[in-house]
């Protein structure tokens, strides 16, 4: 699973790739209609079975394909309930968010996971989609050749990365921003910064 992916505007489902008794979007997932907290099953939800309310879905539930679902190159080892990852394209940043479940954090170390994590950042760094681990709030930067913690991450927050040439080779420039909403509309507040030397294996 090293495959570009597609913006959201061309993501369709591919064909036969059903949820079936999957149903980890509706554990990870906040859904604001609901007031359905991330990290918890919904109420509505019965676990490896579906939803009891398909009839009369909130819209964003509706609206709802993870990656597994409509790209291609995604194998049938990263259905979300086999995996305990549901990725996605965030809607802001156009980032690759690999959303884990709490219920087994450490599943995206787990090979061949992690190292097809990746390869999915090397083939999609220069195209603006950073690969983002979420273990509940807590974020790690998938780089091609490396981890990098990010900390605690809110969803108003934006992280950006940078390959510059440095005196032994290539740094890394990762910095974290708050957006916020103004009159003037969105501004961008540096939040934190760190640099990481290009390692050879990469
Ligand atoms: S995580 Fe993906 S495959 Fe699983 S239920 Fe949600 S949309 Fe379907
Ligand atoms: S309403 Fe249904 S689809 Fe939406 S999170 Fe709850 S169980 Fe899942």
């Amino acid at each position: 699973m090293t495959a570009a992916v597609s913006s959201l505007s061309e993501a369709r489902t591919v064909p036969l790739r059903e949820c079936g008794s999957c149903t980890l979007c509706c554990k990870v997932y906040n859904v604001v209609e609901l007031g359905k907290a991330a990290g918890k099953w919904c109420s509505h939800c019965k676990p490896g079975r579906g939803c009891t309310i398909h009839d009369n879905l909130p819209d964003e539930c509706a609206a709802f394909n993870c990656l597994w679902k409509t790209m291609p190159s995604m194998s049938m080892q990263w259905k979300p309930d086999q995996s305990k990852m549901v990725l996605t394209l965030h809607p802001g940043t156009n980032n690759i968010h690999v959303v884990v479940d709490p219920g087994l954090p450490s599943a995206w170390t787990r090979e061949p996971y992690h190292g097809q994590l990746r390869g999915l950042s090397k083939a999609n760094m220069a195209k603006g989609h950073l690969v983002v681990v979420l273990v509940n709030e807590q974020g790690t930067l998938i780089l091609p050749d490396q981890d990098v913690p990010l900390g605690i991450l809110k969803p108003e927050q934006a992280v950006s990365v940078t390959l510059e040439a440095g005196p032994n080779g290539g740094v890394y420039d990762v910095k974290i921003f708050n957006r916020r909403t103004t009159a003037d509309g969105q501004t961008l507040e540096l939040a934190a910064a760190s640099r990481h030397p290009v390692r050879s294996a990469a």
